[in-house]
């Protein structure tokens, strides 16, 4: 047997000094884990009933940093240790789970320390941890996990993560991107606001302003995604102002464009707060 060349400081989450412990499993990579096999089959009953058992030793044939994170999630134990977790390693534990009897969406439950982990990495990575919670259908945390999904355009989603996430996931996303979108269009729809006649700027001048607005409106509503930025749209909005010449028409596109960046920024927040679980199907 090899020696353990550097031991995985997260192995040692799972020391014989801890209280209760009664059996040992060894990962690939030679580290081993004490735990108690009662308080891990409590919640999954067949858990590793299919690794080998080599001299009293259960063998894991996993790296340690995937069978630290299987036995945190079946210890339901928040690990000390979380800052030096890859998400890498918590989508694979999650995925080799079924091999050792568990089902993961028995135990990566909203309020779990596995499950905050894994919303935690969503708002860098949304569309992995979105595609496990839909692999394993593990509802909350695709609902909660997809609020971070509206920056990605759904033509930015690879075949594979789309095949992974299934079709009912692969749907929520459309859904929630294309009523982002109607929502943009409704808002882009009214120009800014005609002022009374004055010297220099007559009826004919601003309904020119309001011709340009639909047109630069029109192509912002077929070319931003739902991920725009309201600073983005405000940018694209007030490239009007350089055929302006009235000082009123300025100010009533700026309060318009104004307008559209605020409504726009509460757009996508209400979008996020309204994924939730209830609404996803
Ligand atoms: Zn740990
Ligand atoms: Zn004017």
């Amino acid at each position: 047997m090899a020696t353990p060349s550097s031991p995985d400081p997260l192995s040692s989450c799972f020391e014989a000094t801890r209280e209760g412990v009664d059996t040992i499993l060894q990962s690939m990579n030679q580290e081993l884990y004490h735990v108690k096999a009662s308080a891990m089959r409590e919640v999954a009953r067949a858990a590793f009933s299919t690794a080998r058992e080599a001299g009293g030793i259960i063998e894991v044939p996993e790296q340690g940093d995937v069978l630290h994170n299987i036995l945190h999630a079946l210890h339901r134990l928040p690990c000390e240790r979380s800052s030096g977790v890859s998400l890498d390693s918590l989508v694979t534990a999650v995925d080799h789970m079924p091999r050792y009897g568990i089902t993961p969406r028995t135990l990566i439950l909203p309020r779990t320390s596995y499950y905050d982990l894994l919303l935690s990495h969503s708002k860098v990575n949304p569309l992995s941890v979105y595609s496990l919670a839909g692999h394993h259908e593990l509802h909350d945390l695709a609902v909660e996990s997809s609020r971070f999904l509206l920056e990605l355009s759904p033509t930015e989603i690879p075949d594979e993560a789309g095949k992974r996430m299934g079709v009912l996931y692969l749907k929520r996303i459309l859904v929630l991107h294309t009523q982002a979108i109607q929502s943009l269009k409704r808002l882009l729809m009214r120009p800014p606001e005609a002022h009374a006649l004055v010297e220099g700027c007559d009826e004919a001048t601003q309904k020119a302003l309001g011709m340009d607005w639909d047109v630069a409106a029109s192509g912002l509503a077929w070319t931003a995604g739902a991920g725009a930025s309201a600073e983005g749209l405000q940018s694209e909005l007030l490239k009007l102002e350089a055929t302006l010449h009235c000082e009123e028409c300025k100010n009533a596109l700026h309060r318009r464009v104004q307008d559209v960046g605020e409504q726009w920024a509460n757009v996508k927040v209400r979008a996020r707060d309204e994924a939730k679980p209830q609404s996803l199907f």
